[in-house]
């Protein structure tokens, strides 16, 4: 069916919810939710005709105020490693880039949340191309259908993608509502059924929409901390200076005790060349994660063109996460993967016709919500 630039309702735009609600306005049973969602996620289908077991006439309707409008794959490219990176095409001449990790007994996807990102952190090539706009439901959990399409819907056996990381192009909370809901059909049961232990959601560190995150979701969180204290972060990253460290640990330690669920956290950190990587570095952040349970991934800095950092080298990176490691606190150092095609951590850029170029401003006010 084409159905590009139509005003039709995109089925998969909808989680479980709305789509009760959409068959409800159509004055249908509450199992045809179960059968579309199940028709979409599980199954894979593009086309309406092929819900089988929707009567003719109800397939007639649905067609004619609905469709099935995955984003589109514009390049696909393969590493030396395994890693896939597609290029996905997103209205309004913009465009996304989306990785697929595999590895031993699993595969990672890392998807995006934004066309761009607003924030601006110095040592990433996203936040140096400004902002187009927030993803929509059906352009993020698009990602997963696609991937599951690329690399071969398996309806028997384990899925391909066996775990999303939202660790692609944007900031997923400042796009709330559509993250949330994509994750919930991640983990709901008749769409992809995956662990809440497997979808992990990484940010910068918007403070309230953490503590949103923690009512509304059971997924695993990841924060992007780069810094052991303010002075350093502030210059690395500008989302610091709405929220600095201590507020922001102080939300970590909240979501971690919320319930079994978010018994940890992943914390995440660049290494800088002789920006964040000293010994002395390492045991302030060993001090400032006391108390709190936590995971340290040592992520090495990914140059982009027009970069103006360096990777820390491998000793300096080996000894920090020694000095982490005696201080009790578990440490370990991403692998990267996919450079080679600049899939890495960063790396991602897609293209972005820029809007709004930075709005720090008014971030604060805003509750984590944009455009
Ligand atoms: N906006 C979210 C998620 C996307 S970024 C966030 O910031 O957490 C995914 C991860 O890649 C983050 O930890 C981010 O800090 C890291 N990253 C960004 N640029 C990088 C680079 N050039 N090299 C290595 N990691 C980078
Ligand atoms: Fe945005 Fe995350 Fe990149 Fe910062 S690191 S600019 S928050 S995508």
């Amino acid at each position: 069916m084409a159905c590009r630039k139509d005003d039709r309702i995109n089925l998969l735009d909808l989680d479980r919810q709305s789509m009760a609600r959409f068959f409800a306005d159509l004055g249908e049973k509450p199992f045809r939710t179960h059968q579309v969602l199940k028709w979409l996620h599980q199954s894979g289908v593009d086309q309406i005709d092929e819900m089988t077991n929707l009567s003719k006439s109800l397939r007639e309707k649905l067609k004619e105020i609905a469709c099935i409008r995955p984003p589109q794959v514009k390049h696909e490219q393969l590493s030396r490693d395994g890693t896939r990176k597609w290029l996905l095409e997103i209205d309004g001449g913009n465009s996304i880039e989306m990785v697929f990790i595999p590895e031993e007994g699993r595969g990672t996807l890392c998807i995006s949340s934004q066309v761009g990102c607003p924030l601006d952190c110095r040592f990433c090539s996203t936040g140096k191309q400004g902002f187009n706009k927030n993803l929509s439901v059906g352009e993020i959990i698009g990602q997963l259908w696609v991937a599951n399409h690329r690399l071969g819907w398996k309806k028997e056996e384990r899925q391909p993608v066996t775990n999303v990381v939202m660790m692609g192009m944007g900031e997923p909370l400042l796009n709330f509502d559509n993250v949330v809901a994509a994750m919930d059909l991640m983990l709901d049961d008749l769409a992809y059924g995956l662990s809440r232990r497997r979808v992990t959601l990484s940010t910068s560190g918007l403070v309230p929409a953490i503590d949103r995150l923690k009512e509304k979701s059971p997924v695993s969180l990841a924060i992007s901390l780069h810094a052991p204290n303010d002075e350093i972060r502030n210059r690395i990253m500008p989302i610091n200076k709405s929220w600095p460290l201590e507020e922001l640990l102080g939300a970590c330690r909240r979501f971690t005790e919320r319930d079994e669920s978010h018994n940890h956290i992943t914390f995440e950190y660049v290494m800088l060349d002789g920006i964040n990587d000293s010994d002395e570095n390492a045991r302030e952040l060993a001090k400032r994660l006391q108390g709190i349970p936590a995971k340290i991934n040592l992520i090495p800095f990914n140059p982009f063109p027009g970069s103006e950092y360096q990777c820390s080298p491998c000793e300096r990176i080996n000894r920090f996460r020694e000095i982490l490691i005696r201080a009790g606190l578990v440490t370990v150092t991403r692998k990267t993967r996919g450079d080679d095609i600049d899939a890495a951590c960063g790396q991602l850029v897609g293209k972005v016709v820029p809007k709004a170029k930075r709005f720090r401003q008014s971030l604060k006010g805003s509750e984590g919500e944009a455009a």
